[in-house]
């Protein structure tokens, strides 16, 4: 195909996400049609390089992010770049060169991690906006800003392990990275590292096909605050991977070094983990992060607001924190959208403009898009159970188990829904049905790794 490409040519030095709305506009087009975890690892940390012929250069922090990048999102940036920056535009990815040689001495503490302030090319560096300053504090959130506030003070001493637990966007990256610019600025000698849980396996994947084994242990060891984000996304069945966690963990809990991970789900829903993994995860403290109420979305846009240094009016606050998703991250690409409306159409921001602008976001939680009939529907289907048999009476033990998943699944995706009101949805008239089912399920999910992972499937689906 010709190419049509625009004209637009900028030429910056370097990262200026703040500065250049286009790109910022990119960055969260991008950031709202994939996974939190595709984003923060691969997208996060890409810089700006300008545009010139229709070409749009980004420079990505490592040879390994760019690669992935270019093997399976390119063409799905160029799609979203040209919705940006103008229609045709293709995009060249380049990385900084790596020191290569002499790789097991390397002082370098090596791609995808974060060691303190080192300036080695290719880390994924801890964001210096992700403060404990900067993290809005909210009844669903106050108990985990609690435990990471104690561990910067203290690393090593109390919450150790320190288990992180929440949904896409509540900010566990932020209260992971906040504990390491905490530590670092109170205790300049301690090393910090952030490792997502993805780099961490294909670093030691990498390791294990170089025989660079030790080189890899001295490193992830070498620590005195561990950041793992993301441990979901441990595959299921790298064991040599659990393995080296297990050991990693092991070494820096029984030198007291501080460690701290993250997951979207409760060590006990983590799939194929090995037990002494998830009891190793239990003996420490174990927080959750839930969804803001109203109350913290307009105070977290308000503050968004002040950090951009843009003029919101208060209806257009309220507008957004009660009609879209209550994912942060969703409300601060609403209001990056507007920014950049307002800029293109050069006229002040409205509730008129909000309407129109906002059309195209996730209008409200994906959690409680989940319906009931939605979870009848599907629980009948995976367990061969009408779903009038659901609704019923009888206690056929399968029929009584679909029932439980039905509201073990209901309590959990449809926060909104009271127990009692769930309990109706299935026939019966006292919400402890639904306390009773859940336990019921709970138990079941510990003791038969099959009934599980068919459940785990099932929350996926619904989520979709
Ligand atoms: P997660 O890692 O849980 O998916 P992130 O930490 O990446 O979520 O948070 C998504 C975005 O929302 C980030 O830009 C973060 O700064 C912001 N954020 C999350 N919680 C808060 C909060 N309580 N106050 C201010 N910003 C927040
Ligand atoms: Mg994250």
């Amino acid at each position: 195909m010709e190419n049509v490409a625009v004209k637009t040519e900028i030429h910056v030095p370097s990262h200026s996400g703040d500065v250049f709305p286009a790109w910022e506009n990119f960055l969260h087009s991008i950031k709202i049609s994939i996974s939190s975890k595709f984003y923060d690892t691969f997208f996060s940390a890409l810089a700006f390089g300008g545009m010139e012929n229709g070409v749009l250069n980004i420079s990505a922090p490592n040879e390994q992010i760019k690669n992935h990048l270019e093997k399976r999102y390119l063409t799905e940036m160029e799609q979203k770049g040209s919705e940006v920056f103008g229609h045709g535009i293709r995009i060249s990815l380049s990385a900084p060169e790596e020191p290569k040689m002499d790789r097991p001495r390397e002082k370098s503490q090596n791609k995808g991690i974060f060691i303190n302030q080192s300036a080695y090319p290719g880390e994924i560096k801890l964001n210096p906006k992700y403060t404990f300053d900067r993290f809005v504090k909210g009844p669903s959130n106050d108990h985990a800003l609690a435990a990471a506030i104690g561990v910067s003070k203290k690393p090593g001493e109390y919450h150790n392990p320190m288990y992180l637990y929440g949904g896409v966007g509540l900010g566990k990256t932020h209260l992971l990275m906040a504990i390491g610019n905490q530590v670092i600025a109170d205790m300049p000698f301690h090393k910090v590292m952030y490792v997502p849980a993805e780099i961490f396996q294909s670093d030691l994947v990498e390791a294990i096909q170089n025989n660079s084994m030790p080189h890899f242990k001295a490193k992830y060891r070498n620590v005195d605050v561990f950041l793992f984000d993301d441990i979901q996304f441990i595959s299921q069945r790298a064991e040599a991977t659990q393995e080296e966690i297990f050991h990693t963990f092991n070494y820096l809990y029984q030198n007291k070094k501080q460690v701290v991970i993250s997951s979207d789900r409760p060590p006990h829903e983590l799939k194929k983990l090995t037990d002494r993994l998830r009891s190793r995860f239990q003996s420490g403290l174990i927080v959750d992060i839930k969804p803001p109420n109203l109350e913290t979305r307009q105070a977290i846009l308000q503050a968004k607001v002040s950090e951009m240094k843009i003029t919101v009016p208060s209806d257009v606050i309220k507008y957004i924190a009660t009609n879209l998703s209550t994912q942060i991250r969703v409300l601060e690409a609403a209001l990056s959208k507007l920014h950049f409306t307002s800029e293109v159409e050069n006229h002040p921001i409205d509730l008129q403009m909000a309407k129109i602008a906002l059309r195209d976001l996730p209008i409200e939680d994906t959690v409680s898009q989940v319906s009931i009939d939605e979870i009848l529907r599907l629980v009948s289907k995976k367990f061969h159970v009408q779903e009038e048999e659901i609704k019923g009476n009888s206690r056929v033990e399968t029929i009584v188990m679909a029932r439980h998943i039905c509201m073990y699944l209901a309590k959990k995706l449809i926060p909104s829904m009271s127990l009692l009101k769930i309990a109706q949805a299935f026939g019966k008239t006292d919400h402890t049905t639904v306390i009773h089912a859940e336990k019921k399920i709970a138990e079941y999910m510990d003791s038969d790794e099959a009934i599980r992972v068919q459940i785990l499937e099932l929350e996926e689906e619904l989520q979709f």
